[in-house]
């Protein structure tokens, strides 16, 4: 496991989330991630952690949901699902495979804590 890999992914994931914050402060923070960039889930939440000390998101909950890779047959016109990059495809054996998700990483949706910020009386800091 390259622990280092899911730390570039959370500064990806802080920085999407930052912008999306505008200055707001973050409760919940939900990602899907790509099966082809084969991120640890446990691993990439631990990291954001770490990157997210002192931000907006700080203390944030971070969700992680793998998605599996989409490849397109040309030959079959078939849609295939896997955790991992197929040279053929399932149905036919055709070689001819388009990827058309599975490495990617999109930031879904973010949760505000403005409810108890309007209140006014936060526990600490
Ligand atoms: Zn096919």
């Amino acid at each position: 496991m390259n622990a280092r890999r899911e730390l570039g992914i959370a500064e990806a994931v802080l920085r999407a989330v930052e912008r999306r914050a505008a200055g707001r402060l973050v409760r919940r923070a939900r990602v899907r991630v790509g099966a082809l960039l084969h991120i640890s889930g446990p691993a990439l939440k631990q990291a954001f952690i770490a990157v997210s000390d002192g931000t907006v998101a700080d203390g944030a909950r971070l969700d992680v949901v793998v998605e599996p890779a989409r490849l397109g047959c040309r030959s079959c016109g078939r849609t295939t699902m896997s955790d991992r990059m197929l040279a053929t495809c399932p149905a036919c054996e055709g070689n001819r495979l388009d990827l058309h998700s599975g490495d990617g990483l999109v930031l879904e949706s973010v949760e505000f804590t403005e409810a108890e910020r309007r209140v006014g009386h936060e526990p600490s800091s």
